[in-house]
């Protein structure tokens, strides 16, 4: 029998704890949500690992949650018969926080309680959120399939430290106490609880159970029978008709599965019949995770198979360009033993992906080409969050390439009277219809950042025609424009390149003029073209600056300076 020993929790752990109790104490019922989260989660994999290995059901096949509470005791007690942790897995998931860019999230917290707040709430709070209302938490698991001798429990006050020691556990899965602190007796409720099981987990598609309460007449009092009662609709909400779901079930039923505070920008739900069948529940978030960036993480959906949970981050659902799409797919054709590798293969998931990159797209559209405000700033601020993932696409998805580059927006010359403002929120579509007369290419600048751009001398001749330039300063733009040369039939072309031909934009006293100054300077650029033989491949008298007395200009044909730049810095 091994003792009871005491380990610390790793530091991020322990500065959630701190500023969660401190900032979401307006906010604290959120904690039920998350402990049923989690147990609906356990049994999930429970019924995942089961598939291959039945046994794992042991004799209790009905998975459930169950809510309870001791007055007297002044405890609340959430129990699963999911899949259990082993004593490892309470360490290491009770004990640090697994989620990839917790370490450069803790080092933006700013100390301001109330700043703070909002950015733990975006961080996603989970299983410590029980400390907000607890001063002690015990939590007796046992892992499915393992023996009863070997259970844990788990024990902490939420301070710096827990404890953890064998128990014996018959029963499988994970009893969750929380010890109430002074003060919260309100949640020693079933009125309560249930009323807090209702608001947040009412789409948990299995049942939470609660003891019936009934009132006594003779003891005159309500007394707690033996009789259990499901205080959910425990059907699994993507399954349900569109008219029986409220916009509040939808907002709290993408919590669950994003693990996000807040709630979605947008969301579709519609049921695919036809070649290949399949429901498609996808979620368009509010804000970019802090790991959008990172290219080892998978996608966020959830793949189920006719209402079996089958994996997390099934990317193979999804392009990588929509990585930050979240939500659950359920298929009818998809075989329940399904894996990482036949997914790759299978062309009923290569449909599935098609129809729900589809599906996305339109949901963009909807809020780009919108009438109402409200929804064209919803676009706005998917593209501030979201836009350069986007992006990625022109390359990436050769086949949607057109509408995706109808959502792109830019940085342009013509926002903030001329002067260009940071803001991207010119698409190709604007600034058609601004074009002048004659003008037949779409010019843009690129820059490595947006003052580089603003400013370059290449723009001067056109400030001076009155002709609109796109400015594009993100990291990928250059990448992008490499797959991306002309939109609705007008050629994109950088005003930093070759010879610029503003066609009928020049008139002809212009060109006139033009030619009498070539031959005027012909004598001096020859001189200039011996004299920069090696470091310049050409010298021309240039039409194109007002203000500035040269410039250099990349070859029609080649990288431009600031592509140049990009792979030079990668080492290339
Ligand atoms: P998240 O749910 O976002 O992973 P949480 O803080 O809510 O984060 O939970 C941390 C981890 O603890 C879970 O990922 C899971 O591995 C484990 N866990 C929590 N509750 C349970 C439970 N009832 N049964 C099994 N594992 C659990
Ligand atoms: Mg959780």
């Amino acid at each position: 029998v091994s003792e009871k020993q005491t380990l610390g929790f790793q530091a991020e752990v322990k500065q959630l704890l701190q500023l969660m109790i401190h900032s979401l104490y307006s906010n604290k019922e959120i904690f039920l949500r998350e402990l049923v989260s989690n147990a609906s989660d356990a049994a999930d994999k429970l019924r995942f690992e089961a598939i291959n290995n039945g046994a794992l059901f042991e004799n209790d096949p009905e998975l459930k949650i169950k809510v309870a509470f001791d007055k007297a005791a002044r405890t609340i007690t959430i129990s699963d018969n999911g899949i259990g942790m082993s004593r490892d897995e309470a360490i290491s998931h009770l004990g640090t926080i697994a989620k990839s860019g917790t370490k450069e999230f803790f080092s933006k917290l700013s100390g301001d309680q109330q700043k703070d707040a909002a950015l733990i709430g975006q961080f996603g709070v989970g299983f410590y959120s029980a400390f907000i209302i607890a001063d002690k938490i015990t939590v007796d698991t046992r892992r499915a399939g393992a023996s009863a001798t070997e259970g844990v429990r788990w024990e902490s006050a939420g301070a710096g430290d827990f404890s953890i020691e064998a128990i014996d556990k018959p029963s499988r899965g994970t009893d969750i106490t929380l010890h109430l602190r002074e003060g919260e007796d309100e949640y020693l409720s079933a009125w309560k609880l249930k009323s807090i099981i209702r608001k947040y987990s009412d789409h948990i598609s299995l049942p939470i159970v609660m003891q019936k309460e009934e009132w006594d007449e003779e003891k005159k009092e309500t007394v707690v029978k033996d009789e259990f009662e499901t205080v959910n609709q425990a059907s699994a909400l993507w399954a349900r008709n569109k008219s029986d779901i409220t916009e509040e079930q939808y907002v709290e039923f993408y919590k669950h599965v994003s693990h996000d505070f807040e709630a979605p920008l947008t969301y579709t739900h519609n049921r695919v019949e036809g070649r290949s069948e399949y429901t498609q529940l996808l979620y368009v978030p509010s804000r970019a995770p802090f790991d959008l960036w990172d290219r080892n993480k998978r996608g966020g959906i959830k793949l189920y198979v006719k209402r079996v949970f089958i994996m997390d981050d099934a990317e193979q659902l999804m392009p990588v360009y929509l990585r930050f799409v979240k939500g659950v797919i359920d298929s009818s054709d998809l075989p329940l033993n399904v894996s990482r590798e036949i997914l790759q293969e299978s062309r009923d998931v290569r449909v599935i992906r098609e129809g729900s990159t589809k599906r996305v797209l339109g949901l963009l559209e909807e809020l780009a080409n919108s009438d109402d405000q409200a929804q064209k700033d919803k676009y706005a601020s998917f593209w501030k969050e979201f836009g350069q993932v986007l992006k990625e696409g022109i390359g990436e998805d050769a086949g949607n390439k057109e509408r995706i580059a109808k959502l792109l927006r830019f940085a342009s010359t013509s926002n903030a009277d001329g002067n260009g403002s940071e803001a991207q929120t010119v698409s190709f579509a604007d600034y058609i219809g601004r074009m002048k007369e004659g003008q037949d290419k779409i010019y843009y600048a690129t820059g490595e950042t947006f003052a580089a751009a603003k400013n370059s001398p290449h723009l001067e001749i056109f400030r001076k025609k009155g002709v609109e330039v796109l400015l594009l300063t993100d990291r990928v733009d250059e990448w992008m424009l490499s797959f991306l040369q002309d939109f609705e039939g007008k050629e994109l072309a950088s005003v930093a390149k070759g010879g610029l031909d503003l066609g009928t934009l020049e008139d002809e006293a212009e060109k006139k003029q033009h030619e009498e100054t070539e031959t005027q300077f012909k004598d001096l650029v020859e001189k200039m073209k011996g004299a920069l033989a090696d470091k310049a491949k050409d010298v021309r008298v240039t039409f194109r600056l007002t203000d500035s007395p040269a410039c250099l200009v990349a070859d029609e044909n080649e990288l431009s300076g600031n592509l140049l730049r990009m792979l030079k810095a990668a080492g290339q």
